[in-house]
């Protein structure tokens, strides 16, 4: 968990502390969080305590999840908890685990020419500015 409200990461309006959710919150697909995730960071866990807020989660229950913060944002991921016996004696589980992205998907951005190649685009959600050479 970032140590303070300037440590969050870029597009991240609240940490959620100890047991709640951070914010902004978006289901995300499978292939996202392994295109996305740094293998070689430690995640934080944390329970949920107020799982309503979590998007698609189809339990009251208390949500365990697994945190990865990065520079942009954070994924959070919540394994599956039900499960059952095979015939053969396996473990099947009966959901998905679930992915969700922490932070801003910068979709909606405004672009300002610096000089003839160079932008700079502002996020307009978020506030993010970031500048693309577009001559390389
Ligand atoms: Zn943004």
């Amino acid at each position: 968990m970032p140590k303070q409200k300037s440590d969050l990461p870029i597009g991240v309006t609240d940490d959620g502390h100890f047991n709640h959710l951070p914010m902004p919150i978006r289901q995300a697909r499978a292939d996202e969080f392994w295109g996305g995730v740094p293998f070689d960071r430690a995640a934080e866990y944390r329970q949920i305590t107020n799982p309503k807020q979590i998007p698609g989660y189809p339990h009251g229950y208390h949500a365990s999840c697994y945190i990865f913060w990065m520079a942009n944002g954070a994924w959070l991921v919540i394994p599956p908890t039900k499960w059952s016996l095979t015939d053969n004696q396996e473990v099947k589980y009966d959901e998905p685990p679930l992915f969700y992205w922490i932070g801003c998907d910068h979709d909606d951005a405004s672009c300002r020419n610096l000089s003839r190649c160079y932008n700079e685009y502002t996020c307009k959600l978020c506030g993010y500015k970031w500048r693309i050479d577009s001559s390389d």
